[in-house]
């Protein structure tokens, strides 16, 4: 919580003082200190405020500093000095603002007399009431009194350590060193269960042995300490810096500037946050608000802030420190080190992901697409193929009427044997047996074409390729003889088997077969000649080669021969070529077609053979 009130009256000096030098020049700040240059507090603040002051300002800002350092000449007569050299040094020169760091027991503003800038508005900032400056200048005066949150840091102990059951305190003997020891005893009226001691009357020196026997359950709390017992005078950070490395209990402290010490931390006052909102405050000032006017802000409470590096020495847990509260010193992380390069590693991985699941999707595509084709590649097999036997059908037909003929003629013959007084019985088991093998011959070609005329998806077998070869020559023997074509085969004796659908396979050659007879139409009798050969490959592939002495290819056709539905035929599909070539690659296998150094064409395809 922070409370804003007036809780000094402060003479109004005349608005008109304020009418500088014209905005163009720059404005002349100066930043008056009570103390030396070596005030860790003070550096960090000095250095806030001009940061902010620069950054927050339209105009250029010129700063000049002043140090009584009254930590080291306190006498009266340094004083007089001082402000002797300052009237030298400033008479005549225009000023817009002091900003004035009081401290200890030294109050700038009522030591130094109200004619040394009397025309100058001030704007101080204090740790502690007693520290504001009275009167520097009949202007006015205006600041912050940010005060030490010691319940703020009490709350923060029990939430680091809730088995804190003894406190404590160690504290000076100033004017300001017990004003911040009475606010502590105020506060600690408030809390029970915990014990309170207050070290004030050991000397300094003492402080190193003694806070290095502490029991557990007890903790340092480190209040304003100026000045000890014997007079002997401290910085409170570096009495800190002796204190909390040798401890037996961790050390909390109130203002930021300690923190770095060793100390776990405290609700502290935070010299960059003080420093902001004080350049804020100048700001407004030197833009023209009245100090009178403007209230003096009174702030008690601190910011939370722990060393990371004490947290780990006294095993507090990280989970302990609560949300709002600052982390200092913690090592930097691989992600604080390097966020820009991992942030852009990570988006290019990104990119990557993307790219790569879009091209896995357009793979995924793509097969099912080819999947799609493949399918209906089946089914227009099976179309085409109920095509081929429609054209075979009645060469078919005239071979089936062989064995249907002679088995009529046979029965007749064994009917007429039967009328005999004694029948030749050997003669008619002679007939009865011709009967038999023309009903086989007949069944086996209505096999074959009920075979091909299935509707079926490709399988894989193993199949004996002579064997396939010499049924379908079979099946086309008769369409060959209706055309008067000399159909061949050459098969070497040892072929390898093939994996694949036997009726797919004998659908190519059939196919092929067909083509060939086709393209042979218009050659002489004598001519017309198609051969089917077999053969092994080196690399363990089996070829088969379909070559006709027919019209052959025209160049311009060949590159078209396997696309769908090109043909040269008044009753062609053009399917039977891609079919073909669909169902051999399906079969890891290869298919093309060109022309025979004679005349006429040539379509070999391939298939893997099985290891025998
Ligand atoms: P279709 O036989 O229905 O025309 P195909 O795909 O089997 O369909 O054949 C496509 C075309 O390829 C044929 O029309 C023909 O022009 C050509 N072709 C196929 N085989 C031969 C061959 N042995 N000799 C000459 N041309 C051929």
């Amino acid at each position: 919580m922070t409370l804003v009130a007036t809780v000094f009256g402060v003479r109004d000096g005349a608005a008109q003082n304020m009418a500088g030098p014209s905005s163009s020049q720059p404005k002349r700040v100066l930043m008056l200190f009570s103390e030396g240059k070596d005030v860790p507090g003070n550096i960090m603040l000095e250095q806030a405020v001009r940061a902010e002051m620069q950054k927050a300002s339209t105009n250029r800002i010129e700063f000049l500093t002043e140090y009584l350092d009254a930590s080291h000449f306190s006498d009266e007569g340094h004083l007089r000095v001082f402000e002797d050299y300052l009237g030298k040094k400033y008479s005549g020169q225009h000023l817009d603002l002091i900003v004035a760091f009081p401290s200890r027991d030294y109050l700038l503003a009522g030591a130094l007399p109200d004619a040394l800038f009397p025309e100058v508005p001030v704007v101080f900032v204090a740790i502690n009431e007693l520290e504001v400056p009275l009167a520097i200048s009949k202007f006015g005066v205006t600041g912050i009194v940010q005060r030490y949150d010691i319940r703020g840091t009490l709350g923060l102990i029990m939430h680091l350590q809730p088995d804190t059951h003894r406190v404590v305190v160690i504290g000076g003997t100033s004017e300001s060193d017990r004003a911040a020891l009475g606010r502590i005893e105020e506060a600690t009226r408030a809390l029970e269960g915990i014990e309170f001691d207050f070290w004030t009357n050991r000397p300094g020196s003492e402080l190193p042995a003694a806070v290095k026997t502490l029991p557990t359950g007890t903790v340092i709390l480190m209040s304003s300490v100026q000045r000890d017992v014997t007079g002997q005078r401290f910085f409170l950070s570096q009495l800190a810096q002796t204190l909390a490395p040798a401890a037996s209990v961790p050390v909390y402290v109130l203002g930021g500037w300690v923190l770095g010490s060793g100390a776990v931390g405290g609700a502290v006052i935070a010299p960059e946050d003080l420093g902001a909102r004080t350049a804020q405050l100048a700001l407004r000032i030197l833009g023209g608000a009245s100090p009178g006017k403007t209230p003096i802000e009174v702030a008690t409470k601190g910011t939370p802030m722990v060393d990371w590096r004490a947290l780990q020495r006294w095993g507090i847990k990280g989970s302990r420190v609560p949300a709002d509260a600052i982390i200092r010193y913690r090592p930097e992380t691989l992600w604080d080190q390097h966020k820009d390069l991992i942030l852009i590693s990570l988006s290019v991985l990104l990119a990557q992901a993307i790219t790569i699941a879009g091209l896995l999707a357009q793979r995924q595509q793509r097969r099912r697409a080819e999947a799609e084709i493949l399918n209906q590649r089946m089914e227009l097999a099976h179309v085409t193929r109920v095509s081929t036997m429609g054209q075979l059908a009645s060469a078919l037909a005239h071979e089936l009427n062989q064995p249907l003929g002679a088995i009529l003629r046979n029965a007749e013959a064994a009917e007429l044997f039967l009328q005999k007084e004694k029948p030749d019985l050997d003669e008619i088991r002679a007939i009865l047996a011709d009967i038999r093998k023309d009903d086989q011959r007949a069944g086996n070609v209505i096999d074959r074409m009920r075979s091909l005329l299935k509707r079926r998806s490709l399988e894989s077998k193993s199949v004996d390729l002579g064997e396939l070869l010499a049924d379908t020559i079979t099946l086309a023997q008769s369409d060959a003889n209706a055309r008067r074509v000399n159909l061949t085969l050459l098969i070497p004796s040892q072929l390898p088997a093939v994996r694949g659908d036997r009726v797919h396979l004998q659908q190519v050659l059939l196919n092929l077969i067909l083509n060939g007879m086709d393209a042979m139409t218009d050659s002489p009798e004598e001519e017309r000649l198609l051969t089917v050969r077999a053969e092994t490959t080196k690399d363990k592939k089996v070829e088969i080669a379909v070559s006709d002495c027919g019209t052959g290819i025209p160049a311009d056709k060949m590159k078209h021969l396997f696309e769908p539905f090109f043909t040269t035929k008044a009753n062609g599909m053009g399917m039977g070529l891609p079919i073909s070539q669909t169902i051999i690659e399906a079969h890891g296998g290869e298919i093309r077609g060109e022309n025979s150094p004679g005349h006429g064409a040539v379509f070999r395809f391939t298939l893997p053979a099985i290891d025998p």
